[in-house]
């Protein structure tokens, strides 16, 4: 099948309009990264599931019916009666410029356990599992969990998608980079800012991005793909070295190999941003990877990855919200419209 299944906390939103401290009204939503890329490949027609806990409350019941407003499978998640569902406050405070505040220690969400993954897995084998830094610093257990998941894909072959994502607010740089190295040979696919790929690897590595994906990619990582936020993006892999059968390039993992040996054009592919006017930026990151997944799903290679993961980080950009503005397939073409335009 061409099923995609992801895992996190999701957390009811509140996005207010100005400085929190004066009050005044706010907007309700739900915020996560992993359901904001499920719900961005849910837009683009895939199957897509999304495990995780909520609490037993209504802030819990926002979340999974939004989810499942947007076609995202929740029949694996469940509702956590021993704690409350995560929040987390959205702050405008400058227009460039948004405070986060979290209350989700102790939360639901934050409880995932790895027997978790093993029902979901026993469900159904998906084709790519796709998973972020954020969990890992959750708590001990979701970090157990983000580790079982990575073996039980390693174990069925399922191609692993990581976007490191990573959170000073959560955990320490040295903490979370442990882990990350732990995890790198599980790792099919890596995205992360230029500034996370450090985390990667281990202490003492160059200081130059591409040589740092490269070191990545020597370390068993098929393809690394860098956001670079209004400059595009740029993805790294293996050289491709002619005369050598197709997949020669790829490890033990039996699924999905990507074949880019015609549009690598060496190892390293630049795509350049889509101008838009920038509303919101919040969410462009997990807009990107929906986009970028999609594409591979679809059998595209890394130029037509590349593509349509700035086209969806676009529509984030130029969209309120983290997840509201992700396009339907139909949708995909709109960018490049001249001002003005009504679509009749
Ligand atoms: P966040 O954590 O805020 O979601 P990120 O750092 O993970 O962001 P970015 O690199 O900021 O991710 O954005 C992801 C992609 O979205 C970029 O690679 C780019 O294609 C697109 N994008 C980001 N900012 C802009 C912008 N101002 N204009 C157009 N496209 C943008």
């Amino acid at each position: 099948g061409g099923s995609v299944l992801t895992f996190g906390e999701t957390m009811v939103a509140l996005r207010g309009s100005g400085p929190l401290k004066l009050g005044g009204t706010m907007n309700v939503s739900i915020a996560g990264a992993e359901s904001n890329v499920a719900i961005g490949l849910a837009r683009l027609g895939h199957t897509v599931r999304w495990v995780g806990a909520v609490g037993d409350d209504e802030a819990g019941e926002l979340v999974l019916r939004t989810l499942r407003a947007e076609s995202v499978d929740v029949s694996g998640a469940w509702k956590d009666a021993g704690a409350p569902t995560g929040l987390i406050l959205f702050e405008p405070r400058l227009p460039d410029l948004t405070r986060v505040h979290y209350y989700r220690a102790g939360s639901a969400g934050s409880r995932l356990t790895p027997d978790v993954l093993d029902r979901a897995f026993a469900t159904a084998v998906p084709r790519v599992l796709h998973l972020t830094g954020i969990t890992p610093a959750l708590s001990p257990t979701a970090r157990a969990a983000s580790t079982h998941a990575l073996r039980l894909a390693h174990d069925h072959g399922t191609l692993v998608c990581l976007d490191v994502n990573h959170r000073a607010r959560l955990w320490a740089a040295d903490q979370a980079s442990a882990v990350l190295q732990d995890w790198m040979p599980y790792v099919d696919l890596l995205i992360a800012s230029a500034d996370e790929l450090p985390l990667c690897l281990p202490p003492g590595s160059p200081t130059d991005t591409g040589a740092q994906a490269r070191a990545l990619l020597s370390a068993g990582v098929q393809e690394v793909t860098v956001k670079l936020g209004s400059a595009g993006a740029t993805s790294y892999t293996r050289p491709f070295r002619p005369g050598a059968p197709a997949g020669s390039t790829s490890d033990t993992h039996s699924a999905e190999a990507p074949s880019d040996a015609q549009d690598a054009g060496g190892d390293a592919l630049h795509q350049p941003a889509v101008a838009v006017r920038a509303v919101d930026a919040v969410g462009a990151g997990d807009a990107f990877v929906a986009g970028y997944l999609s594409a591979l799903l679809d059998g595209e290679g890394v130029a037509g990855r590349l593509e349509r993961g700035v086209t969806t980080g676009a529509f984030a950009v130029a969209s309120p919200g983290d997840w509201e503005g992700a396009p339907t397939r139909a949708e995909l073409n709109l960018l490049g419209a001249p001002p003005g335009t009504v679509v009749r």
